[in-house]
């Protein structure tokens, strides 16, 4: 009767994670589609408990209990803590615990089944799991340094990086056949090591504009970590769970693939983005011109279509709520007031479009790259808050770029532009952006809430 009602939970369970991703997938249902995903898994979770424990002593219980108090407790205070803009190393961070735990289960059941127990089938699973689990946990921390600007953003080239993925992936494979007929846990403490090394290098090779490929990439990793998980503790639920996350994560890679103009297989092999070519770096742009919060606002009075692209440092400013307010304010006067979203604004797929949407910016004036790339040569002013390689014209333009071929959002193409940020300094992908230096731009230094709020006021 317990085994049917645990069974009953996991299939409600699974639906419920079914109805979320369907629910996440627009701006309208997302936050519904949140709340269904943390009602399975508050189901998930008492039914593998109850499967866990039945009949087992109450210590047992007892230290569960502890272990999730103190993990609630931790995840809690993170999450209450974390800034928007520091979502993307804590999403890298939790990655890798998964990672971690898919590998804590492998050699976990490899020692309880007793090596001489297991069968090949059996066996398989474990290397496999471990295996996902060790490129997952270092391929994440890599990750979580790199977003947090703790280790530097560029590619790691080491010659002939290409074989030495090619050589882990092949000893790999040998380790497993030697595991599977010796059942030894050497070829299996050989392989995790080589996993390790294989899973750190696979993100230090990648370059900082490629970096929003690769978090969905160690999502999809992170999910398929969890299967393999739970195809070693038998666990129906944690295998579907798994295979979830791991398919819409490696679907969200092509999409961002598709987005940035690269290839969804080379980046699975991991070592795509720059291959080190010339950077434009070094190239003399010419002056920039410098406005002020009055000309802004002037320009806009003018204006009857308006055209706002965001970028990492509108999180950074905190800017979307005076962003939200200048935009009333220019729609209550006439002015046709869109926004225009790069895949890869920000630090995390829908950046953008969670700080607009807290902003209450209406849904449908917020519009994808494709949907207003064509509109911006009608356009009379376009705000560049916060954006830098995702309007940067050197993506076209430029071969040698490190962005080269990454679509971007065509600013330039608009009577005037303005970009708001604190300095001439580079984006994320540490290129120089052409577009400071053109006729039609004027840079508007400072912190991009400060000079909205100016606006607002001068207008
Ligand atoms: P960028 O990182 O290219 O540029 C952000 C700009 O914001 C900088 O030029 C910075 O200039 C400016 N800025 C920072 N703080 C402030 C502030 N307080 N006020 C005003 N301006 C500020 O951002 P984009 O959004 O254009 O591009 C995203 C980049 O991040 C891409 O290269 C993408 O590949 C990468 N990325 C994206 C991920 C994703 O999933 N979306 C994940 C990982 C990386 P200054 O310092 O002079 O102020």
């Amino acid at each position: 009767m317990d085994l049917a009602l645990i069974q009953a939970a996991y299939i409600i369970a699974a639906l419920l994670f079914i109805l979320s991703l369907a629910g996440l997938s627009k701006h309208e249902t997302a936050k519904d589609g949140n709340i269904l995903g943390m009602v399975g898994m508050a189901l998930a979770l008492v039914a593998t408990l109850w499967l866990a424990l039945r009949g087992a002593p109450a210590a047992n219980w007892l230290l569960i209990a502890v272990a999730m108090a103190i993990g609630a407790g931790i995840g809690i205070w993170r999450a209450r803590r974390v800034e928007m803009t520091g979502m993307p190393e804590l999403i890298a961070m939790l990655h890798s615990f998964v990672g971690a735990a898919a590998v804590l289960v492998g050699f976990n059941t490899f020692l309880a089944s007793g090596s001489e127990a297991s069968d090949g089938v059996h066996l398989v699973e474990i290397f496999l799991g471990v295996f996902i689990g060790a490129v997952t946990f270092t391929g994440s921390i890599v990750a979580f340094l790199k977003l947090s600007a703790r280790i530097s953003s560029k590619p790691l080239m080491l010659p002939a990086r290409h074989w030495l993925n090619l050589a882990a992936l092949v000893v790999s494979a040998a380790l497993l056949v030697w595991f599977v007929a010796s059942h030894s846990i050497v070829p299996l403490m050989a392989m995790t090591a080589i996993a390790l090394a294989f899973g750190w290098h696979l993100v230090a090779s990648i370059g900082g504009g490629d970096m929003p490929v690769v978090v969905s990439m160690l999502n999809s990793y992170s999910g398929w970590a969890a299967a393999a998980a739970g195809f070693m503790l038998g666990n129906d639920l944690l295998i579907v769970t798994g295979a979830l996350v791991g398919s819409s994560g490696a679907y969200l890679s092509y999409i961002m693939c598709t987005a940035m103009n690269r290839s969804f297989v080379s980046v699975i092999a991991g070592g795509f983005g720059s291959d080190g070519a010339v950077t434009s770096g070094d190239v003399d742009y010419g002056d920039h011109r410098e406005t002020n919060a009055e000309e802004v606002a002037d320009l806009l009075t003018h204006a009857s279509s308006v055209v706002i692209t965001p970028g990492y440092g509108m999180a950074v400013a905190q800017a979307q709520y005076p962003v939200a307010d200048l935009t009333a304010k220019l729609r209550e006067r006439g002015v046709d007031v869109r926004f225009g979203i790069h895949p890869v604004a920000g630090r995390l797929p829908g950046h953008m479009n969670v700080l607009l949407a807290e902003a209450k910016v209406p849904y449908d004036i917020v519009l994808e790259m494709d949907e207003i790339n064509d509109d911006f040569p009608g356009t009379d002013v376009v705000l560049v808050i916060g954006a830098n390689d995702t309007v940067n014209p050197a993506a076209a333009e430029d071969p040698g770029s490190p962005i080269a071929g990454m679509p971007v959002l065509q600013v330039w193409n608009a009577k005037d532009v303005v970009v708001f940020k604190r300095s001439m300094n580079a984006g994320y992908a540490g290129v120089q952006n052409p577009l400071f230096f053109r006729d039609n731009s004027a840079m508007l230094f400072g912190d991009a809430k400060e000079r909205v709020e100016d606006i607002i006021k001068a207008l």
